[in-house]
């Protein structure tokens, strides 16, 4: 493969072509896919995502002042700023309306890490990535994390893991403006080769879970996006927290299914229904967890099919490209299971696939969507990744 056909080759070819010299460190971060526990995050629920084989990379050699200058070599841009422009959210600029509006995640990432009492050093920095943006497996979290690893090296920070985490997700709630969980950078910073990351999202505790093997992950985007997914999501976390109130406990996390049912005369059908999935892919995920841990495969594919069916019938979040590509991909062969994976409304699905079949089932899943759909799906087969950090220079 030629270098410039990896983000690591471009990230340290562009380095020379736009400071002059080699970089003294790479740093790295992944995308992440999520196999099972959705829209439970903000219900205190369990997450069980993985990180995955492409990634964010960072060349950088550190300054002796506070500047932070970034080539994003894949929009072909350049951006600079100051760290101790930064120490206010006052200086928050709009990551969505204007070009260079990437440049906010690197101004928020500074932000966040000073926001915490930590002291930074600025850099000379060229960015580039193969997660693709706006697919679902958090492009931003991966640039989050990998620019909080150049302060990292920059500014020798240490790398508490979590803690990085927490920070990088106040950059993208406080600074750039999105609302998210927790999961995309906790995964992102977290994660293990070879192992998903069961992630309780009350008190933050992970545990890595070993993938079985024999099979694959096979991500599936739909190349459909979200549209007024914002709204929806509003509601149905609305939904979720008139739920919890009605059936008295802080969130839907605390509540089984026969509590669910001892209280259901209480909730409208939708707020019932919405409810209902968050119970159940509470389970599920747990129960995929064990699944995992066992190397049970096929008990893992069938939570994931019931996932999706509760997603798309009690929770409404699915769309007809993301139906349409799960079931070509459960009639494919190989097929254990698959679901609609991230928010919904469009961006990916995942499935898992016995590893010989995997050839013959992505030229079936490509053709039957297409010719069903008329859209193009891009697929990617990923092993669990490792969470961000420093790489060894080519
Ligand atoms: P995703 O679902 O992929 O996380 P987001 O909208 O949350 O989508 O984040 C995408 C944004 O992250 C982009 O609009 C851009 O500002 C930033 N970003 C992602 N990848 C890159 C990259 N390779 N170079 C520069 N900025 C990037
Ligand atoms: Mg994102």
């Amino acid at each position: 493969m030629n270098a410039s056909d990896t983000p690591k080759g471009r990230a340290t070819a562009a380095f020379e072509e736009t400071y002059g010299g080699e970089p003294t460190a790479l740093v790295r971060a992944p995308g992440r896919v999520n196999m099972i526990g959705e829209h439970t995050d903000y219900n205190d629920g369990f997450v069980l995502p993985m990180a995955i084989e492409l990634d964010a990379f960072v060349a950088l050699t550190p300054r002796d002042d506070g500047v932070v200058r970034i080539h994003a070599v894949d929009l072909d841009e350049e951006g600079a700023f100051d760290v101790a422009s930064v120490r206010s959210r006052d200086a928050r600029g709009d990551a969505s309306a204007r070009p260079g509006g990437w440049l906010e995640y690197g101004r928020g990432v500074a932000w966040a890490l000073q926001a915490d009492g930590l002291t930074l050093r600025g850099f000379d920095a060229t960015l580039a990535s193969d997660v693709p943006v706006g697919a679902g497996l958090s492009s931003s979290a991966a640039v989050e994390l990998a620019l909080a690893a150049a302060f990292g090296v920059s500014s020798r920070l240490p790398w508490d893991a979590t803690a990085m985490a927490r920070r990088m997700q106040r950059a993208e709630n406080l600074w750039v403006g999105v609302q998210t969980g927790i999961m995309d950078q906790l995964v992102v910073a977290r994660g293990v080769e070879g192992h998903a990351l069961l992630i309780d999202c009350r008190d933050l505790h992970t545990r890595p879970v070993p993938l079985p093997s024999g099979v694959a992950v096979v991500i599936l985007d739909t190349s459909t996006r979200r549209s007024l997914v914002g709204s929806a999501y509003d509601d149905r976390r609305r939904a979720c927290e008139a739920a919890a109130a009605l059936l008295g406990v802080t969130a839907l996390r605390d509540v089984d299914e026969a509590h669910l049912e001892r209280g259901r005369a209480d909730l409208d059908d939708v707020t019932y229904r919405r409810a209902r999935h968050v119970v159940r892919e509470n389970a599920r995920t747990l129960a995929a967890a064990e699944a995992m841990a066992a190397g049970d495969a096929r008990a893992l594919g069938a939570a994931m099919d019931e996932s999706h069916a509760s997603l798309r019938d009690d929770f409404e979040v699915s769309s007809s490209a993301l139906d349409a590509i799960v079931a070509a991909a459960r009639a494919a062969p190989g097929c254990l299971g698959a679901r609609m994976t991230g928010a919904g409304f469009g961006g990916c699905a995942v499935a898992l696939i016995e590893e010989r079949d995997v050839a013959e089932a992505i030229g079936r899943i490509e053709r039957t969507y297409r010719e069903e759909t008329g859209h193009h799906a891009r697929v990617y087969v990923s092993r669990a990744a490792a969470g961000a950090g420093p790489v060894t220079l080519p």
